[in-house]
């Protein structure tokens, strides 16, 4: 097996390569990791710039988390060195961030490639929702991309298994107000005045499918109750994905 039982890895089978960007626990490289049996494989190497124990702990949430899963739309954990500098190490994803990926290629995106991010991100969802599991910071900027048919969930930094704490903020910790339900975020903020009041943002494009923005409309409800689940969402987004399929043939 790659992976030696609970995924302790050898410093000494980890080669860095290149900075990718900067984590928020310290700076994250592309590397290699040479398996023992021989094999090399791309990895994303996580770092961790402090030393101190509360501060290891939590950069080895992440990796608590994400060892639990195992879907082809969420990025895999592969293993950890765990003794200074620890390091968490990462199946790679080779095109990087999606946010910036859309804003690099802004013109070279059909809708049915969108509508299979949308697809591959609703069943990465979906399988989190059956293990009772929310992520809390779910956006473009925290989806990966492997290649130009694949992206991958990523970042369980914030996620959390659901219990009662859930809505309440932690305290001093920076959350992404406006992409969080309104039952859960910040009272008396711009945001939840705005979404009160009915506010919502417009269809993106004149190519969104009309289907998909009363889809988007749902999940903006303001009773939560009333906003259809991940299962349900994957559903329709891949009614909506077969029906641009059959359009385009047509
Ligand atoms: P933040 O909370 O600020 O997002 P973080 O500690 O969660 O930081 P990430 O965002 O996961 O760190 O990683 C920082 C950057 O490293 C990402 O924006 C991305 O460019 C790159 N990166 C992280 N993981 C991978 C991966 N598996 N494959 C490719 N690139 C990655």
């Amino acid at each position: 097996a790659i992976l030696a039982p609970n995924y302790q890895i050898d410093r000494k089978q980890i080669q860095m390569i290149e900075a990718l960007g900067h984590g928020q626990f310290g700076d994250v490289y592309r590397g290699i990791l040479k398996t023992n049996r021989q094999i090399e494989l791309d990895v994303a190497v996580k770092t961790c710039k402090e030393q101190d124990s509360l501060t290891t702990e939590k950069f080895l949430e992440e990796a608590y988390v994400m060892q639990k899963f195992d879907h082809p739309h969420i990025i895999k954990l592969i293993g950890i060195c765990t003794t200074h500098p620890i390091l968490l190490i990462m199946e790679l994803a080779k095109l990087g961030e999606l946010r910036s990926y859309l804003v690099a290629n802004r013109n070279d995106f059909d809708v049915i490639t969108l509508l299979v991010y949308c697809q591959q991100l609703s069943s990465s969802l979906s399988y989190l929702e059956t293990k009772k599991f929310v992520h809390r910071d779910i956006a473009a900027r925290n989806v990966l991309v492997s290649n130009h048919e694949c992206v991958k969930l990523s970042d369980f930094g914030l996620s959390r298994e659901i219990d009662n704490s859930y809505y309440k903020a932690s305290k001093g910790k920076l959350l992404p107000v406006k992409w969080m339900a309104p039952e859960s975020s910040i009272p008396n903020s711009e945001v939840i005045d705005k979404i009160e009041n009915g506010e919502r943002l417009p269809m993106p494009s004149p190519y969104c499918p009309p289907k998909l923005f009363e889809l988007m409309k749902e999940c903006w409800r303001y009773e939560p109750s009333l906003r259809p689940s991940f299962t349900q969402i994957e559903g329709s987004i891949r009614s909506i994905l077969d029906n641009e399929r059959s359009n385009v043939k047509s």
